[in-house]
């Protein structure tokens, strides 16, 4: 048996029949992370001696005939989700050798599981960008070609499940964290519905619209995981008290009779021929389960991009107040305590810096009620779209992304040609409704090509379903992308 080229499901029935073992399959990771991710630059840490000893009670609990969801299974976490016995950086200089002292909610989910956590992955900056080049650690690769970005924010944890230095790994959602990495990636990531998942032990960004979701090579392995992180939490007081669908119950491989409604503004010019036309073959795929095709309309589309980069600011210039050196990571050494906090604040990196003073102007008092106060309006609207569409469909397809991976540096230099690569995720997070991105081909390059899949509020499982019915219709090649051993610079 390949242990590597396992998908998280059939390594958890492979545990189950005693097939193999967690520490195998811990050990496994472990080597092809030192193979190859000198290359890839997925993690940040790998918690080594943490998994291995997670792996040996997972199997000694096996042996006991102990069973639990994820029994044995090693998982990455993105860099942002605090796990107690490592460093947490959020991809910043400003939270270098921080050592938080407690689990997030989704750890101690993840844990309870039985999962086995196998280190820390790269993100951008606070989870700001869209390729990890704003982490101020590394840039990651993109598996298929390491010339290229990864996607962002959850850049590191796309690339490590991609690569198969992970058989499952969390990720964030504030704007597209999940999905645009996972279409670039060529795996499957969810975004679930706001209040899903708890943000406890998370970093925050924007906390009206970060998410936790998880990747897997395939739905059924980001349903397993959705399973055990989902669910209520009091400690975050935007989770939601409602009981938790058994997600992998729910992929039934049916989708006869849905209505899949087709938005006309995800097809626009800008969009890359190669990924329209892989979208829309896509969508006779799904034509032919069963499922009927609406063209539908979401009118303020157009809209979403400043919206969310004024209320995502906005929310993360005061999220990020918190960094001032007397709390967490480095402290900077001032002649007072004005010019501490002021030379400890330099460590943000460009972008983070960008946001912040973006965000301070538009809740500044004299511009609130005209970008803040404007912006929150116009959100409004854009749930209204939603709400108004999910009357009559079941289900929202359209592409992920107008394009397939660009080149590192490509777009660094041009942040508004950075925040694009997310114009068809972002809506979605203002709104109330959750979204994956399954893959659906390659384009003439070789590059992966991702599928959104939009649901209604709570509607997970749904969306799940049609991604793991259409996967079952149009197999994957299951190879993993040839990732050329050597170092990065
Ligand atoms: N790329 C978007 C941003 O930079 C979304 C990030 C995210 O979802 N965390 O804000």
């Amino acid at each position: 048996m390949d242990i590597i080229s396992l998908t998280l499901t059939e390594l958890r029935e492979a545990l189950r029949r005693g097939e193999t073992t967690s520490v195998a399959a811990t050990q496994a990771m472990l080597d092809r992370i030192v193979a190859l991710d000198n290359s890839l630059l997925s993690y940040l840490t790998i918690t080594e001696e943490m998994a291995l000893e997670q792996a040996t009670a997972a199997d000694q609990r096996r042996a006991a005939g102990e069973d639990t969801p994820l029994l044995g299974v090693p998982i990455a976490l993105k860099d942002i989700i605090c796990l107690s016995g490592a460093p947490t950086t959020a991809g910043s200089k400003i939270l270098e050798g921080f050592n938080p002292p407690y689990n997030a909610f989704v750890v101690d989910r993840l844990l309870e599981a039985g999962a086995v956590i196998l280190g820390k992955t790269n993100t951008d900056e606070f989870a700001m960008g869209s390729s990890t080049e704003n982490s101020a650690y590394v840039t990651t690769r993109n598996p298929w070609d390491i010339e290229r970005v990864p996607g962002g924010s959850s850049g590191g944890s796309a690339a490590a499940v991609a690569a198969g230095l992970a058989y499952g790994a969390l990720g964030t959602d504030t704007g597209g964290s999940v999905r645009q990495p996972a279409s670039f990636c060529g795996v499957v990531g969810i975004r679930p519905t706001y209040g899903r998942v708890s943000r406890w032990g998370v970093v925050a960004f924007a906390s009206s619209l970060d998410q936790v979701g998880s990747f897997g090579r395939t739905a059924a392995d980001v349903a397993a995981q959705l399973s055990v992180i989902a669910g209520h939490d009091p400690r975050d007081s935007t989770s939601l008290n409602i009981p938790v669908p058994d997600y992998e119950a729910a992929l039934t491989g049916d989708i006869r009779g849905l209505r899949i409604g087709v938005p006309r503004e995800y097809f626009v010019e800008g969009i890359e021929p190669d990924v329209e036309a892989a979208v829309r073959v896509a969508i006779d795929d799904l034509a032919a389960l069963g499922a009927e095709i609406v063209e539908i309309s979401l009118p303020h589309t157009q809209y979403g991009l400043p919206v969310y980069y004024l209320i995502a600011s906005a929310e993360a210039s005061a999220n990020l107040a918190r960094y001032d050196g007397t709390r967490f990571g480095p402290r900077a050494k001032g002649a007072d305590m004005i010019d501490t906090v002021r030379q400890t604040r330099a460590l943000f990196g460009p972008e983070v810096k960008r946001r912040i003073m973006l965000g301070a102007y538009a809740l500044s008092a004299g511009y609130y009620d005209e970008y803040y106060g404007r912006a929150l309006k116009v959100r409004t609207l854009i749930k209204e779209d939603f709400r108004r569409v999910f009357e009559s469909v079941d289900v929202i397809a359209a592409p992920t992304s107008p394009a397939t991976a660009f080149r590192v540096g490509e777009r660094i230099d041009d942040p508004l040609n950075m925040y694009l690569a997310d114009i068809f995720t972002l809506p979605l997070n203002l709104s109330a409704s959750c979204g994956l991105s399954v893959p659906c081909g390659l384009d003439r390059q070789g590059l992966p090509i991702g599928l959104q899949l939009i649901g209604d509020t709570l509607q997970e499982a749904r969306i799940l379903n049609v991604a793991h019915t259409y996967e079952q219709a149009r197999p994957r090649d299951r190879r993993l992308p040839a990732v050329p051993a050597g170092a990065t610079g």
